[in-house]
């Protein structure tokens, strides 16, 4: 019982997968062809009905359903296939159009009774102009559509039109022209301001992005910024809470930098803080983060540094980068940059504040070791480099 129950939804969710398809974009081009194929449906109809109550002759019918029969096979199964994906109008919205338009006037000319609603359908057929046309598209098809129905009125005034009262029919035919007309100016503006919209939207998710790169980024090196250093380092310490699994930190900090910007100038220290920072994205790993934590100070997170050995690997690559730097960056060794670290450990039940300090001892203890080198804040001497 309730495995049938369970398979109604699977089944619609299928037969709309093989209607519609997976691409959302496609999926409403096909929605507007069921909705074209449906009112072909539904006219095919009304000419059965029509033909059954004498309103039109049975070979007058056969006529008009066959622009029916093009309607429904004509156009949806094109648009399914994927043949018209890279086209401009790929829903064939301003075929199906004209050819709604077209058959429409064909079926007023050989149909005396059913002119009223015919003339409703072809100003109806304009309304589908709302499905995503650009202005000029939706007023080339109102063009067409009043020069029909202005075609009409004049063959049915010079005689081409059997039972055409001209007296009885120019009044709806002028009435549907004008409608016609408001229709088409009302869809124009619309797909004007839609268009508008777009290009507003896509402005702003730029604009939004490029924000989100000021606050994470360093501007200067593009690493990320403290701000965004803490908030990866608060997501990790959530994690390591979680699994009981440390990760490491290195705290990195320009050895003598003052002495650069003395002897060389402010923009050149800049210089030196851009190659480094290149240096870092070289040496780290995939899984690492770097951010420019302060002036000359950088800070490494490395989340899969399960060892302290782990956790300096990246710092002897940092080294070899800085004294043998490839030639974008060897300002680094013509002015003999060096650099010292501290690295710790992030425990069970440590707080960021907590690491980031012993980081900090640990690099102290660096500098005070002579600088261009490291240390480790669990005090494994065999790795202090
Ligand atoms: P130590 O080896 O003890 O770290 O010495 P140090 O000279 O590197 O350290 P100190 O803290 O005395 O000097 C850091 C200098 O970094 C001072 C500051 O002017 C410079 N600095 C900070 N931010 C920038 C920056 O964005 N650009 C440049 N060019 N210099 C900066
Ligand atoms: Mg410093
Ligand atoms: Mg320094």
């Amino acid at each position: 019982m309730s495995s049938g129950a369970g398979r109604g939804p699977a089944i619609v969710a299928r037969l709309r997968r093989l209607a519609l398809g997976d691409d959302p974009r496609h999926a409403s081009r096909l929605r507007f062809c069921l909705v074209s194929v449906a009112l072909h449906l539904a006219w095919a109809m009304i000419y059965f009905y029509a033909v059954s109550v004498g309103a039109i002759a049975p070979e007058d019918a056969r006529i008009m359903l066959v622009s029916n029969v093009v309607g429904v096979l004509g156009f949806y199964p094109w648009v399914r296939s994927g043949c018209t994906a890279r086209m401009q109008d790929a829903g064939l919205v301003i075929p199906q159009m004209i050819w709604g338009s077209l058959s429409g006037s064909v079926a007023f000319v050989m149909s005396p009774t059913l002119r009223p609603a015919l003339l409703q359908v072809i100003c109806l057929v304009q309304v589908f102009g709302f499905f995503g046309l650009r202005p000029r598209q939706i007023a080339v098809t109102g063009v067409i559509a009043v020069s029909l129905l202005a075609g009409l009125l004049v063959l049915g005034a010079s005689g081409g039109i059997p039972h055409f009262d001209v007296c009885k029919e120019a009044f709806p035919l002028l009435t549907s022209m004008a409608i016609l007309v408001v229709i088409t100016a009302i869809t124009v503006h619309r797909s004007r301001r839609r268009i508008a919209l777009t290009t507003q939207k896509l402005a702003l998710q730029a604009a939004i992005a490029s924000m989100r790169e000021l606050v994470i980024r360093d501007t200067l090196t593009g690493l990320f910024s403290r701000g965004h250093m803490l908030e990866l380092l608060q997501r990790e310490s959530e994690r390591a809470q979680r699994t009981g699994l440390p990760f490491r930190v290195a705290l990195i900090d320009l050895d003598h930098f003052k002495r650069i910007n003395d002897t060389h100038g402010h923009s050149i220290g800049d210089e030196v803080l851009r190659c480094f920072g290149d240096a870092v994205r070289e040496a780290m790993q995939s899984a690492d983060s770097a951010a420019r934590w302060g002036g000359e100070e950088f800070l490494l997170l490395m989340p899969e540094a399960r060892s302290d050995t782990a956790a300096v690997a990246p710092l002897a690559r940092l080294r070899l980068q800085v004294h043998q730097p490839p030639p974008s960056a060897a300002l680094l060794k013509k002015l003999e940059v060096t650099f010292s670290a501290g690295v710790a450990a992030h425990t069970l039940g440590d707080t960021i504040e907590d690491t980031i300090d012993r980081a900090d001892s640990a690099l102290y203890a660096a500098k005070h070791a002579g600088r261009d080198g490291w240390r480790v804040a669990s005090g494994e001497e065999a790795l202090a480099g």
